[in-house]
């Protein structure tokens, strides 16, 4: 049982382990730290202690694998109009009762029955039809091993490489990550310091430290705020995430204000779109350049404007850019005020993406 497990493609020796005494292994991946006795797993199920070494059990099995718009992420300042070809795998190293991915996220891994992809079938997809590569859909600090060989691979194709995460990865991690290839970093926040403590245990200075991390190793980053009713959309909180953004990120860096639907534990009803208003509008008034409103297809707040001016720059319907007027030089058409964008825009058709497995 236990070589039959080691010999599994999608079983792998995880870089970042401290051995601590006898056969506990503590795993450096992410901030849980979780300290790992032998033939155990991690909190997050995806890691386990084989004879003093640590294991992921998830490299390359994949939960799903589509080509997808980069607005739908959303990234509204990288790569505009592109495609990243998006893939996840199984369970999270977070506990949120309202997860909008749960059929996914909830899941634990079975290293017998793996859907197993080599990082060489993931670039060989995504040439010739996407820009990039996410890694989505559920946590993807779970395929951290696995990113880090896509990420070298696609980006010597000259792929971009984005992650979609809550942030939680030890600084260790981002650094890898950033010297693999990591181009882009979509940070989920929930809430303040009371909210990561009683729904997941955490510590929200963490994910605010790798926000700030990564931005000053030149990645792009653009942070979410999902607004869950009576949960993480109380005005003071709200405010307070907003000063945090400005004094960690500045007012360049993009910040979403994205509306809840009910979803596995969690009852309470969708955020009212006048609660979403008014969080942009707070942003606004509150000094940050590019707020958004998302999960509200064709509200004026899903577009971008130009900070001096007010001129409408990038026009939007949902996940879809139907109308571009950032120059090529990156500035505002009306005033030339320099607008923070990633890589170019993208023209494509709509009938191009959305291939699964
Ligand atoms: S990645 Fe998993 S095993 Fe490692 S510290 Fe985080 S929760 Fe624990």
């Amino acid at each position: 049982m236990k070589n039959r497990l080691i010999d599994l493609p999608n079983v792998r020796l995880t870089p970042l382990q401290e051995r601590l005494r006898e056969d506990k292994t503590r795993c450096l991946v992410c901030e849980r730290r979780c300290v790992v006795d032998s033939g155990c797993y991690g909190f997050c199920g995806t890691k386990v202690n084989i004879d003093g070494k640590l294991y992921t059990i998830v490299y390359g099995d994949l939960s799903a694998l589509e080509s997808r718009p980069i607005e739908i992420k959303p990234f509204f300042h990288f790569w505009p109009g592109s495609t990243a070809l998006t893939f996840s795998t199984w369970s999270c190293n977070f506990t949120c009762p309202w997860c909008q991915n749960w059929h996914l996220s909830r899941v634990k891994p079975d290293p017998f029955n793996a859907n197993y992809v080599p990082p060489e079938k993931i670039v060989e997809k995504a040439l010739g039809r996407d820009e990039g590569i996410c890694v989505s859909f559920n946590e993807p600090l779970l395929l951290f091993e696995y990113s880090l060989d896509v990420f070298r691979l696609a980006r010597s194709k000259g792929l971009y490489n984005t992650y979609v995460s809550n942030g939680y990865m030890t600084l260790e991690a981002l650094r890898m990550l950033k010297d693999a290839g990591l181009d882009g970093l979509k940070i989920d926040v929930k809430g303040g310091r009371e909210e990561y403590i009683k729904y997941n245990s955490a510590n929200v200075d963490v994910v605010w430290r790798n926000a700030r991390e990564a931005l000053r190793m030149g990645i792009h980053v653009e942070i979410v705020y999902l607004m869950v009713t009576n949960a993480t959309d109380r005005e003071e909180v709200v405010v307070e995430t907003i000063e945090r953004h400005l004094s960690e990120l500045g007012p360049e860096t993009p910040i979403h204000f994205t509306r809840y639907y009910p979803a596995y534990r969690f009852h309470e009803p969708p955020t009212s779109v006048d609660k979403l208003e008014w969080a942009y509008e707070t942003a606004r008034k509150m000094g940050v350049y590019y707020p958004y409103i998302g999960n509200v297809p064709g509200h004026r707040y899903e577009n971008t404007y130009c900070p001096e001016c007010g001129e409408v720059l990038i026009k939007r319907y949902g996940m879809w850019v139907t109308k571009y007027r950032i120059t090529e030089d990156k500035k505002c058409p009306r005033c030339g005020f320099r607008i923070n964008i990633r890589g170019k825009y993208v023209k494509k058709s709509k009938l191009r993406i959305f291939f699964g497995f």
